[in-house]
């Protein structure tokens, strides 16, 4: 176990966000970096409980308390590769993930949960910086390939499993680029590009072979795949957004999400100096208060639109946990 009094002595001390005026002259990511010393205090809140309620939240089944433990007692590269027991990426989803672990987290019954993912974010980063994150390519082939369709974190994620097996794998993608939304979707200020390009490296040093640009069904058949590979994994997502068929929507100005954001995305990857869509200026609308409205709320913040405003087809959720929604459940609650 962790610091044994650690959630009785320590508070609940999350990053600090920089400040807004510096975030709408730029595109880095919102939070500070957290100190390792601190970090570790708080990973010291952790009860190591008989039921870790944590591991139930997490889709992943992350061995959260073991790595709580390591990093309280300064084992930093240990709890690097525990965390990478379940989890290929963490540095994606220490970045992007809403975190159910938390919610879940048996210290939130009466105070306030561990800091899970933060956590988890510091340790994978410091893993990077001290050269502990370096290719695993297998020590022999299986003599098998197989192909996975699509570069999103499941493609990327199946492929790097089946690489590291010591089978050859190719992966499809239909962009220019690999990553899925993780390249096109998730804007830059939520996660920086470079943390993908680190990731797609290592796997490439790993035997996985990036195909971008082949868009499977159309520049190759599923009979050219199955000739070709002993297994194919789909792994595809979609971008057919739901369009919503009221009076107006034919009009100039109305956009969908995923066609605003990839545009965002490649301004920062170099292809364009100025956004396609550009809301410099404009007065703007989000319909949809989720995480994708609010991707599309800080792109056009830094686009320097004139204003924004974000419209919720349900009323406001409240600040905290209500009681209908008691723990360990995921609760709907208002969050900017
Ligand atoms: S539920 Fe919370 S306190 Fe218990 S082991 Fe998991 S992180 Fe630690």
């Amino acid at each position: 176990m962790a610091d044994p009094k650690g959630f009785l002595t320590t508070a609940r001390e999350t990053p600090t966000r920089r400040p807004v005026d510096l975030r709408l002259l730029d595109w880095r990511e919102v939070y500070e970096t957290f100190p390792a010393e601190r970090l570790e205090q708080q990973a010291g809140r952790c009860m190591d409980c008989g039921i870790p309620f944590c591991h139930n939240g997490c889709p992943l089944g992350n061995l959260i308390p073991e790595w709580n433990d390591l990093v309280w007692r300064h084992d930093w590269q240990a709890a690097s590769e525990r965390l990478h027991a379940t989890n290929n990426f963490p540095e994606f989803t220490g970045r992007l993930c809403p975190a159910p672990c938390e919610t879940a987290c048996v210290l939130g019954i009466n105070a306030d949960p561990v800091t899970i993912k933060q956590v988890e974010v510091s340790i994978i980063d410091r893993a990077w910086d001290e050269g502990w994150v370096a290719p695993q390519p297998p020590s022999r082939l299986s003599g098998h390939t197989v192909a996975v369709i699509g570069s999103g974190p499941a493609g990327l994620a199946a492929a790097q499993q089946l690489a590291r097996a010591g089978h050859t794998v190719a992966v499809y993608e239909r962009a220019d680029r690999i990553g899925g939304l993780l390249r096109y979707g998730i804007p830059e200020f939520k996660m920086e590009k470079h943390h993908l390009d680190r990731r797609l490296e290592q796997m490439e040093a790993e035997g996985v072979r990036f195909r971008p640009g082949i868009e499977v069904g159309i520049d190759m058949t599923a009979d050219d795949l199955r000739r070709r590979y002993d297994a194919v994994i789909i792994a595809v997502g979609s971008t057919i957004g739901r369009d919503l068929p009221v009076e107006g929507r034919e009009l100039g100005g109305i956009h969908q999400a995923m066609e605003f954001l990839p545009l965002a995305n490649r301004v920062q990857e170099g292809d364009a100096d100025v956004p396609v869509i550009d809301a410099g200026g404009r007065h703007v609308v989000i319909i949809g208060g989720g995480d994708t409205g609010a991707d599309c709320l800080g792109t056009s913040h830094r686009h320097l639109a004139a204003s924004v405003t974000q419209l919720e087809i349900l009323p406001q959720p409240p600040e905290a946990r209500p009681g209908s929604e008691p723990w360990p459940t995921y609760p709907m609650t208002y969050r900017v």
